[in-house]
């Protein structure tokens, strides 16, 4: 079956690629990136082992060495491709993360080290980048990409590796991106499932083209909720630097107007076909979209409509429900999570029942009648939509905790482990 994304849910209908079959559809393009004048002698003993591949040769490693990168976050998509990105002669990477390495990150975050923990992870990246390659040139942008530093940003490059992790930045990389004229390398991971495609508006689609909406709220879980096997961060990634290098140097086949699915389990990659969608609110014949939004995170509604309206007057810290268990409030409190996050940590007292019980309707003749309802997951959101759905089956005075179990080690017990 085919996985969309990151989406547990088989509702490809509603949200979904708008894909054709596979067929014999590829584009050869020309190279991206001039090549460089020359190369020295140190830089032809360290890449002799592509300058004797007929297709690369000389005049692609001097492509190579005048290419400039730039990597959309050093995390989990972006550490396997920075190292081989750097490895293989790019002579210019850019870095863009605001984000600090912490221990969770280790496990699939292969260019960061223990001793990096606590470190910005754009300096880190830095760090291991010239220890593999002193030759290459590190930009450093220790910041959070957003609408008023992203074109700048991009326009010093001639091509974007995108490692995001969520929709918001996704859909800005992409705007910006086609905004630009820009091409860009795309992957998305989760659990055993990876995607990747080359999004390049003057030859093929763009991802608006193949997810002209982002998923509805709380259907797709990040990798911090859902997981993802780590090993999964290298077999994406390194398509993606596949992907850069063919582009640069100007040989083979970008996947441009081809998606590449990836299933772990199964060990199957499969391509399917892409087309430019006519009716692409930015690529398409009437564009909708002629700037960056204002606002990414409102357009991919991190909490819905209903689940915020839910929460209104019915939110509590952390602190707070410390303070009512110590008055021994009669209340029953509940975790929605599942079960291997509950298993990793979870708030004294809590009751487990995943949020998808609650939504379904199963487990609501498990919540009294008279007693305080409390909610909680991980960070707030998962909570706030398993509110709404009680609320509407009329447990009015259900609360949830704003900022759940992270802000639970946070704020009141910091020995227990974080996720
Ligand atoms: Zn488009």
């Amino acid at each position: 079956m085919f996985h969309v994304m990151s989406n547990p849910a088989t509702d490809e209908q509603q949200w979904g690629p708008q894909t054709v079959d596979p067929g014999e559809f590829t584009v050869s393009l020309p190279p991206l990136v001039e090549p460089a004048a020359e190369l020295s002698i140190d830089e032809i003993r360290r890449y002799s082992r592509h300058l004797i591949i007929p297709d690369v040769g000389m005049d692609g490693q001097k492509r190579l060495k005048n290419a400039k990168v730039l990597a959309v976050g050093a995390g989990g998509l972006g550490s396997p491709a920075l190292l081989y990105l750097a490895a293989a002669g790019v002579g210019t990477l850019g870095i863009i993360d605001f984000d600090t390495v912490d221990e969770s990150n280790l496990q699939r975050q292969v260019i960061h080290g223990v001793s990096d923990v606590g470190r910005p992870k754009a300096e880190s990246a830095a760090d291991s980048i010239r220890e593999i390659n002193p030759l290459v040139n590190v930009i450093i942008h220790n910041t959070a990409l957003d609408r008023d530093n992203v074109k700048e940003i991009f326009s010093q490059y001639d091509l974007i590796v995108d490692g995001t992790d969520n929709f918001a930045t996704r859909y800005m990389v992409n705007d910006a991106a086609v905004l630009l004229g820009k091409p860009y390398v795309w992957g998305s991971i989760y659990r055993f499932d990876g995607q990747a495609s080359v999004f390049w508006e003057e030859h093929g689609p763009c991802y608006r083209c193949l997810y002209p909406e982002p998923p509805p709220p709380g259907m797709v879980p990040s990798c911090a909720e859902g997981g993802v096997l780590g090993v999964l961060c290298a077999s994406i990634g390194s398509i993606q630097v596949n992907e850069a290098i063919k582009l640069i140097t100007g040989i083979g086949e970008p996947l441009v107007g081809r998606l590449m699915v990836y299933d772990a389990l199964e060990m199957e990659y499969r391509k399917i076909k892409v087309r430019k969608d006519p009716n692409c609110a930015l690529c398409g014949e009437n564009p909708t979209v002629t700037d960056l939004l204002e606002d990414y995170d409102d357009f991919c509604g991190a909490v819905s409509e209903e689940a915020q309206e839910a929460t209104l007057n019915a939110t509590i810290t952390a602190r707070e429900l410390k303070e009512w268990q110590d008055s021994g409030k009669d209340m029953f409190l509940v975790d929605v999570r599942e079960p291997a996050e509950y298993e990793i940590v979870s708030i004294p007292g809590a009751t487990l029942i995943p949020k998808g019980d609650i939504l379904s309707g199963e487990a609501l003749a498990r919540f009294p009648q008279d007693r305080q309802i409390v909610l909680h997951c991980k960070s707030g959101v998962r909570s706030a939509e398993a509110l709404a759905a009680l609320k509407a089956a009329g447990f009015k005075d259900a609360v949830h905790v704003q900022g759940g179990v992270v802000s639970w080690v946070n704020t009141v017990d910091p020995s227990l482990p974080s996720y």
